[in-house]
């Protein structure tokens, strides 16, 4: 019999799906469990509390992949400068480019 760990949960069975499908393209082979699966069907289960399994023995990989995929995206953690530098226009944060002459801050 194979031995199962949690590694995440969350309140809301879409990001637990998300998480579940980041261990997929890992190699990963996780499951989702929810206590009530069978009245989720056909409700969506967006919303619902939902738990992600692994086997034992990818547990320790799945944890590391996990919290490389928390944090900042990757936009948002583009270092983005007060005003560009190009045509000074105030600069939206979490935008690539200059929203007013669509160049890069640096
Ligand atoms: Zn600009």
């Amino acid at each position: 019999m194979q031995d199962w760990i949690e590694v995440f949960h969350s309140d809301n069975t879409l990001v637990a799906q998300l998480k579940a499908r980041l261990l997929e393209q890992h190699g990963l082979t996780p499951i989702l469990r929810n206590e009530n699966l069978a009245a989720l069907v056909g409700m969506g289960g967006i919303g619902l509390p939902c738990r992600v399994f692994v086997p034992s023995i990818q547990a320790e990989k799945a944890s590391k992949i996990l919290l490389r995929s928390q944090g900042p995206t990757l936009v948002a953690s583009i270092e983005a400068p007060e005003y560009c530098p190009h045509c000074n226009a105030p600069w939206e944060v979490g935008f690539a480019l200059c929203w007013k002459c669509e160049q890069e801050p640096y």
